[in-house]
């Protein structure tokens, strides 16, 4: 049996009907955001800009394991480890990331990353203001990824807490610089010994060795 033809409405019945989604769209609150002029708080895990973390007395918690690298589906991180010597010590352990990069043009802001990375070096911000016309400015480098010292830090390299280990810091036992600890030379980055520099071991408290 041939089905009925729906019924329609007369022809000048359709501009008002379609009139009627503007109508209602009026008496509804307003969803325009002034922004940039008014600044919207994010939610409080809001997946924004990465930051490399310290441990309290300021040395990095990032030992170049590259686990986070390996994690990412967008291949936007690229990181080199290397040895902490007792002359140049960024981190408390055996390695430290001496380069580190993000891309924010490949990014995806997914967080598998912080998933992976073991030491909880590399969390995620609320900073979500990442365009640029430049795609050399979307790669971000650990200097603009490393978070900034808080009370009771001193900038990396430095001696490891004296009388501490790795697992100490992981513990929480660490929690700020030994008094007297100054920043070690970063050879390693170019910079050259001042006279009367000093630098600390491990097996001495950093408040009584001093060499120059
Ligand atoms: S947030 Fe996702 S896409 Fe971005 S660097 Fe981490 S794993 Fe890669
Ligand atoms: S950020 Fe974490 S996962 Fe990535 S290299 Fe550093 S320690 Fe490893």
């Amino acid at each position: 049996m041939a089905e009925k033809p729906k019924e329609t409405k007369p022809g000048f019945q359709n501009p008002v009907a379609g009139f009627g989604v503007t109508f209602k769209a009026m008496f509804k609150k307003r969803l325009t955001e002034q922004y940039p002029e008014q600044q919207k708080t994010t939610a409080p895990r809001f997946h924004g800009r990465h930051q490399l973390n310290r441990h309290p007395d300021g040395l990095e918690k990032c030992v170049g394991c590259e686990l986070c690298a390996w994690a990412c589906p967008a291949d936007a991180i690229y990181v080199e480890g290397a040895d902490n010597t007792d002359e140049e010590r960024y981190s408390p352990g055996e390695r430290y990331g001496r380069v580190y990069q993000i891309n924010y043009a490949r990014c995806i802001l997914c967080g598998l990353c912080i998933e992976a990375c073991p030491t909880r070096a590399l969390t995620m911000t609320n900073e979500f203001e990442l365009a640029d016309s430049s795609r050399a400015n979307l790669i971000y480098t650990k200097e603009q990824l490393l978070a900034g010292l808080e009370e009771g830090m001193v900038d990396s390299p430095h001696a490891i807490y004296p009388g501490m280990d790795e697992q100490d810091y992981y513990r929480g036992l660490v929690t700020e610089a030994a008094p007297g600890t100054e920043p070690q030379v970063a050879l390693s980055k170019g910079e050259v010994p001042q006279e009367g520099a000093s630098t600390f071991g491990e097996d001495e408290p950093a408040s009584k060795k001093v060499i120059g």
